[in-house]
Parts: structure tokens; C-alpha cells; sequence
């Protein structure tokens, strides 16, 4: 196994990956900018390195800093955890070139996943269902253009094929706005993401979102972990997550599942990823694919056994996977909420001291979280200060576990989105389950 891993990220996935590391008696680099020097995954790492000034472009994204604290420090990989780096084709390039490992999938196959058009290509050829669509970038011409979204039928949404993080996606009802949706979006894109190709999809106006976990070796092998349900979203930033998806039929999710795996398979994927499915109608829809570690990665972990972050290492250092697919049990149910520093219902940012800090426990609680008594929260990043999973036989001793662990739980000095998990975790519809990515918005907007 690997000696030292170097951990590229901050917050709780750094110390989540430093915790994997530790299990699997591997020491640990964390690098930090200035503002975060008295973090916990800083004073638990075995060796720490300042890599520059509080903001993340000079910091979490400063490449030559990254590497050359790998150097000095003499780590043999680096974790780059989800975010900042974390999709970075040309930084796990130079991060190959300099003679490290990259905990994640070859540059190639994050190329060619990183960008939404050619991923969409590969799954079509892979056999993976896709959102109907203009099946590559979308041309200069408006009446080709015009031609398309007719083809698709209205409403269509245009999104940037390097889009990320919710950003760069319009959705047009009428063939009226449609040209000016388009350069909009261009605009729009070649400014967020330097790249301002578009393409078109179908828009689906009430989908759940559901999305299959993989893991793949470097020997030909790969697994599905089951699916998540993410579909409880705003502004396209999922807020709670769960797993298994409720109400779904088995025998799809294995029709899915397989087909990701197919895929896997055919791209020579490495490591953990994760595709994304639009579920409408009784069916799936690819929409992207994440080649990294993700927030919700816990869910999975509680209800199959398997340490997702444990098995990335392992991979990476070349070992074949552990389990095969009847090796796969899905067992309980598992619901996470991401617990952020922000005003419940204004959604304002709230960073600060915080002054009281008391976290739940008990039967089925885990608690992914960086931040500790009289921490202070830096402005500079996002507002998520960890996440409470909740594990139960069945899904609802799982939201009964998370409303009272919720209710146990403690933040003081700052403004937390715990009262909105709380409503939701009392909300009909939601405890019912399969409620759309439009639920919460449509919620909140009544509350207006
Ligand atoms: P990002 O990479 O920015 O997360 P995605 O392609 O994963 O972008 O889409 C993010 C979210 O946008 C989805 O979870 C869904 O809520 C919405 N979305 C994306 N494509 C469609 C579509 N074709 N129809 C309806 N909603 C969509």
C-alpha cells in the first residue's frame, strides 16, 4: 500500500480521506490555504503545507503549489476529493508527469467524462439510456438550430457541454425565445467555463434524480453500488440525499446498474464514479457522469458495507477489487442532509465562530464534519459544514433516526439549514416518497 497519500482538498472530505487513509496505515499530507490553518484535517494530518492565501485560486487550485508539496513532502499520491481539482483532466496529468499517483481515473477518461457532449457520445455507443437530445454540439445556425428543438419537441434545455455545479443550463418553453437562449448560454458558458459549446436535451418537466454508483479497478473489473436519490434539490445543488431510491422497481436499477457497468468496462474507467439519471415514467435518462468521489457517497457506504474512499486508495495503488457483484448486498435504508452554514429560507451564506457545537449520535447516526467548538467559519468557501447520515432497517426508522438526531444537534454563533431539513423530514409528500428535483423550489415558493 501506499506510505503517504497527499490530500488536494479541504473541509470534511479531506478528513474523511484522511480518516481512510489512517485505517489503511497510510500517512497523511494536508495541504491548507492560510485561512485554514486551524482546521481539524490540518492538526490530524501527519504533516501539513501552507499552499497559499485564502482564496481557492490560489490555493486549492494552485497546481504548482499542490506538487510541489507533494515533492517535499515525498507522498507518493495525491486524493483530490470532490470539487476544486477534483475533475481536472490537466491537473491529473501533471500530477502523473510529475511521477505521483492520482487517486481517480486516468486524464484521458476525465477528458472525455468532463465534457457533456462527448460523455453523452460514449454513453449512447456504451448502450446507456440518454435524455433525447441534438446528439452533439449544437450548430451556429439558427434555422439548424430551430430544426432540432422542433425534432425534440419544446420544452428543451440548453446546457454547456463544460458546465458544472448547476451553472450553465436554460430552459426554453417557446420557440420564440429559443435563438437568444442559445447565445445566452454560449456567452455564458465560454465566460464560467472558457468552452462555449452547448448542446440541447428534452427538457423533462418532473424527474426524480437518480444516480448509480460505480467502482472500477485496473484490471478489467467493475462493480455498481446500487442507486441514490438526490432529487431533493435547489437551484440544482442537491440538499438531502438517500439510498435505496424509494418505490423503484429492482429489476431496473439492475438494468441500469449493468449498463453502467458495460460502460465502465468499454471507456477502461478506474476508480469511483458516479452516473447521473433523470428517472421519469419509469425510466432512466443519462445526464452526466461524476469521475470523483461525491458529497452523498456516505448513503451508499451504510447501506452496502463497502468504504468507497478505502476502495479509491486501493485501486489506485493498483490492488484488484475486493467484491464482485454478488458480493453487493443492499441492506436498510441510509438518508443524509447536508448541514450548511446559511439562513434556512433566505439561503445567505452565515460563516463566522461558532460558538456551541454539539453533535448527535445513537443507533444509525454518522456524522461527516471538519468543524469542532469555536471553529470559525472562513467566508471564502462553500457554506457546508458536514453532513448527518442516518442508517435504518427500514426508510422510515431512517428519517425517524435523522429528526431526532436533528433535534439533538447543537450549532450556535452561526445560521444553519437544519430548521429546512427539519421541515422536510416532517414534510408528507417527502416522507412518502419519489417527490421531483422541483419539490423543494415549488415548496419554497409558496412560502413567498
Ligand atoms: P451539473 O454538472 O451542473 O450538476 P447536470 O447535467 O448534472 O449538471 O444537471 C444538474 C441538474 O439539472 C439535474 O439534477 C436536474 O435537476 C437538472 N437537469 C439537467 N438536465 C435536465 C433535463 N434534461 N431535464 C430536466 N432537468 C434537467
Amino acid at each position: 500500500m501506499f506510505e503517504k497519500v497527499l490530500i488536494a482538498n479541504r473541509g470534511e472530505i479531506a478528513l474523511r480521506v484522511l480518516r481512510a487513509c489512517r485505517e489503511l496505515g497510510i500517512r497523511t499530507v494536508a495541504v491548507h490555504s492560510e485561512a485554514d490553518i486551524s482546521a481539524k484535517y490540518v492538526k490530524l494530518a501527519d504533516e501539513s503545507v501552507c499552499i497559499g492565501p485564502a482564496a481557492s485560486a490560489q490555493s486549492y487550485l494552485n497546481v504548482p503549489a499542490i506538487i510541489a508539496a507533494a515533492e517535499v513532502t515525498d507522498a507518493e499520491a495525491i486524493h483530490p476529493g470532490y470539487g476544486f481539482l477534483s475533475e481536472n483532466a490537466d491537473f491529473a496529468e501533471r500530477v502523473e508527469k510529475s511521477g505521483f499517483v492520482f487517486i481517480g481515473p486516468r486524464p484521458d477518461t476525465i477528458r472525455l467524462m468532463g465534457d457533456k457532449v462527448s460523455a453523452k457520445q460514449a454513453m449512447i455507443e456504451a448502450g446507456v439510456p440518454c435524455v433525447p437530445g441534438s446528439g452533439g454540439a449544437l450548430p451556429d445556425d439558427p434555422k439548424e438550430i430551430t430544426k432540432i428543438a422542433r425534432a425534440i419537441g419544446f420544452p428543451v434545455i440548453i446546457k454547456a457541454a463544460g458546465g458544472g455545479g448547476g451553472r450553465g443550463m436554460r430552459v426554453v418553453h417557446t420557440e420564440g425565445a429559443l435563438i437568444q437562449s442559445v447565445t445566452m448560454t454560449r456567452t455564458e458558458a465560454q465566460a464560467a467555463f472558457s468552452n462555449p459549446t452547448v448542446y440541447m436535451e428534452k427538457y423533462l418537466e418532473n424527474p426524480r434524480h437518480v444516480e448509480i454508483q460505480i467502482l472500477a479497478d485496473q484490471h478489467g473489473n467493475a462493480i455498481y453500488l446500487g442507486e441514490r436519490d438526490c432529487s431533493m434539490q435547489r437551484r440544482h445543488q442537491k440538499v438531502i440525499e438517500e439510498a435505496p431510491a424509494p418505490g423503484i422497481d429492482r429489476k431496473l436499477i439492475e438494468k441500469v446498474g449493468k449498463s453502467c457497468v458495460d460502460a465502465c468496462k468499454r471507456i477502461g474507467y478506474r476508480g469511483a464514479g458516479t452516473f447521473e439519471f433523470l428517472f421519469e415514467n419509469g425510466e432512466f435518462f443519462f445526464i452526466e457522469m461524476n469521475t470523483r468521489v461525491q458529497v452523498e457517497h456516505p448513503v451508499t457506504e451504510m447501506i452496502t458495507g463497502i468504504d468507497i474512499v478505502q476502495e479509491q486508495i486501493r485501486v489506485a495503488f493498483g490492488e484488484k477489487l475486493r467484491y464482485t457483484q454478488k458480493d453487493v448486498v443492499l441492506r436498510g435504508h441510509a438518508m443524509e442532509c447536508r448541514i450548511n452554514a446559511e439562513d434556512p429560507f433566505k439561503f445567505t451564506p452565515s460563516p463566522g465562530k461558532i460558538t456551541n457545537w454539539h453533535t448527535p449520535g445513537g443507533p444509525g447516526i454518522r456524522v461527516d464534519s471538519h468543524v469542532y467548538n469555536g471553529y470559525t467559519i472562513p467566508p471564502n468557501y462553500d457554506s457546508m459544514i458536514g453532513k448527518v447520515i442516518s442508517y435504518g432497517d427500514t426508510r422510515e426508522q431512517a428519517i425517524r433516526r435523522l429528526r431526532i438526531a436533528l433535534s439533538e444537534m447543537l450549532v450556535e454563533g452561526i445560521k444553519t439549514n437544519i430548521p429546512l431539513h427539519q421541515e422536510l423530514l416532517h414534510d408528507g409528500n417527502f416522507v412518502r416518497g419519489g417527490t421531483s428535483i422541483h419539490y423543494l423550489e415549488a415548496k419554497l415558493a409558496k412560502k413567498d
